[in-house]
């Protein structure tokens, strides 16, 4: 071996996985932290199982339950307006008070959703 170009050598280097499991190597650091090992993985493992170590999929998840409660919302507003102006129709069809048909229509769903 060449004097003074080789990095200082651990043989007693100590890996340790995320999961708990750790083991003994050889290696230029003394200590190697890992995310995932044999014992974890799930080539190894053969789990259906998705290493998610930086909980992106759980961002994707929550993310997609914002937007679905938001257009759930948004189609319930449509559906009210919908209502709404089907009740002033009829009611100016019957000479009656148009605004007053469309705010009881509000009124109702108001009412629908605090209970
Ligand atoms: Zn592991």
């Amino acid at each position: 071996m060449k004097a003074d170009i080789h990095p200082k050598y651990y043989p007693n280097a100590r890996v340790i996985c995320s999961c708990g499991a750790t083991w003994i190597t050889g290696s230029t650091v003394p200590e190697i932290r890992t995310d995932v090992c044999s014992t974890c993985h799930p080539f190894y493992t053969g789990e259906q199982r998705i290493v998610d170590t930086a909980g992106q999929v759980e961002r994707f998840m929550k993310r997609l339950e914002r937007r679905q409660s938001e257009s759930a919302r948004r189609e319930l507003e449509a559906q009210i307006r919908r209502e709404a102006e089907e009740a002033a129709r009829k009611a100016r069809a019957r000479g009656g008070n148009a605004d007053a048909a469309a705010a009881e229509v509000y009124a109702k769903y108001a009412q629908a959703t605090q209970n």
